[in-house]
């Protein structure tokens, strides 16, 4: 492993302070995080606007290290997939994680991971069912950021588009969107980000700095299965669009699907959720619920969610499941997926469902699979890629 700081696990603040303890000045540290992350630079020879002298220090005691990837998949519908090398070892092939982009006409979404697996163990879910290895820094959650932006650049540079505007000349529809590919971000990845609290708040915080990403709240969405006192943190420290997966209607179906539940009981999980749209840059919540065949996807299951979300602004998505091998579970057909979406839609509620993107690389955000050593269950378990969302 290298001695070197990894510039990537650095916020502007952290930077500053260790660019101070180098005698370097704080505007030094603004020039080199838009240097590292507007412009995506790793080569410090090519960060101009540095004295020849800082540059040669910089050489010595830093570098700009993202995660290795282990490979890139380019879906015909324009989504891109990323496995990530995080093992212990350089080149060790034993930890993976994805990254997902998926452009759509107005935006372009990274589906970011926050661990290396999980220990939460929902019962639908194929990294769930991996087991939990480690937390991920908060250099290798912005480097899947940094990457993506990087390589889809170079990609669009190769005439492959990563911007979904048939009929528009690229020049004028460049002036409307972002900067660069990455418009929004969602951590819905591998991993339950706020078990990885402060890494996973360092990472957003650099999405948002304007001298880095520049994406404003309301683009950055944070997904969690409702680990209720981190959503209170979230809320003093970072109140990012906050999506909850619910997948139930009640707690006896829940806790069968997520063991969660049973610390933190939906209607605690509810009460969490209206706090925190005091201070949320979205004012719903975005209430994730994956239709398991036979399981949570009645009719009468769709007016006792209906009048659960009452007293919280929400809005509803509903996924399509990703089957799995020995899942246990299957996809609700579309027909009845549509008859509980209705019933969400005449009681009031913004009901979507899902689109399907990116399947023929198994690009399915949410369910990614990878390859992770169980450090819980202390063996080596491996699962394949899924049918995409
Ligand atoms: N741990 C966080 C974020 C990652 S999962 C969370 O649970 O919210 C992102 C979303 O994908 C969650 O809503 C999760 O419940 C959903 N998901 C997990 N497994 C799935 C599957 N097999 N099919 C469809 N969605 C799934
Ligand atoms: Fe973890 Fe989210 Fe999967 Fe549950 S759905 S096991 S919290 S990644």
């Amino acid at each position: 492993m290298s001695e070197r700081a990894n510039l990537l696990d650095f916020t502007l603040p952290a930077l500053t302070e260790w660019l101070a303890a180098h005698g370097e000045k704080a505007f030094r540290a603004r020039q080199l995080f838009q240097w590292i992350h507007q412009r995506g630079v790793a080569d410090f020879d090519a960060m101009t606007d540095l004295a020849k002298s800082l540059r040669e220090k910089l050489k010595g005691i830093a570098e700009v290290r993202p995660p290795a990837v282990l490979s890139e998949h380019r879906s015909a519908d324009g989504t891109v997939k990323w496995l990530f090398d995080v093992g212990a070892g350089r080149g060790s092939k034993s930890n993976a994680i994805e990254t997902v982009f998926i452009p759509e006409d107005d935006r372009g979404t990274l589906c970011v991971s926050s661990q290396v697996g999980c220990a939460l163990d929902c019962k639908f879910c194929s990294t769930g069912r991996q087991g939990f290895n480690r937390d991920l820094g908060a250099g290798e959650i912005i480097g899947q950021l940094w990457v993506a932006n990087r390589r889809l650049e170079e990609m669009e540079r190769e005439g492959f588009s990563s911007r979904l505007e048939p009929d528009e000349p690229r020049v004028s529809s460049l002036a409307s969107r972002s900067p660069r590919p990455v418009s929004n971000v969602v951590m819905m990845g591998m991993g339950e980000p706020l078990n990885n609290f402060q890494p996973v708040v360092d990472a957003m915080s650099m999405m948002l700095d304007d001298l880095a990403y520049g994406l404003s709240r309301r683009r950055v969405t944070l997904s969690t299965s409702g680990v209720v006192p981190n959503i209170r943190k979230l809320a003093e420290a970072l109140p990012v669009a906050l999506a909850v997966s619910l997948h139930a209607p009640n707690d006896e179906i829940r806790s069968r699907i997520m063991p969660v539940n049973d610390a933190y009981p939906i209607e605690e999980l509810l009460q969490a959720c209206r706090e925190y749209l005091e201070v949320s840059p979205r004012d719903f919540i975005t209430f994730e619920y994956v239709m398991l065949e036979g399981v949570n996807d009645a009719p009468e299951q769709a007016h006792e969610l209906a009048r659960l979300l009452e007293s919280v602004p929400s809005k509803v998505n509903l996924i399509p499941f990703n089957a799995f091998p020995d899942s246990g579970f299957a996809r609700t057909d579309m027909a009845r997926v549509r008859r509980f979406q209705q019933i969400l839609l005449d009681a009031g509620y913004i009901a979507t469902v899902r689109k399907t993107r990116g399947d023929d690389i198994d690009a399915a955000c949410g369910q990614l699979a990878g390859q992770v050593v169980n450090r819980m269950k202390k063996k080596y378990v491996r699962i394949q890629s899924q049918p995409g969302h």
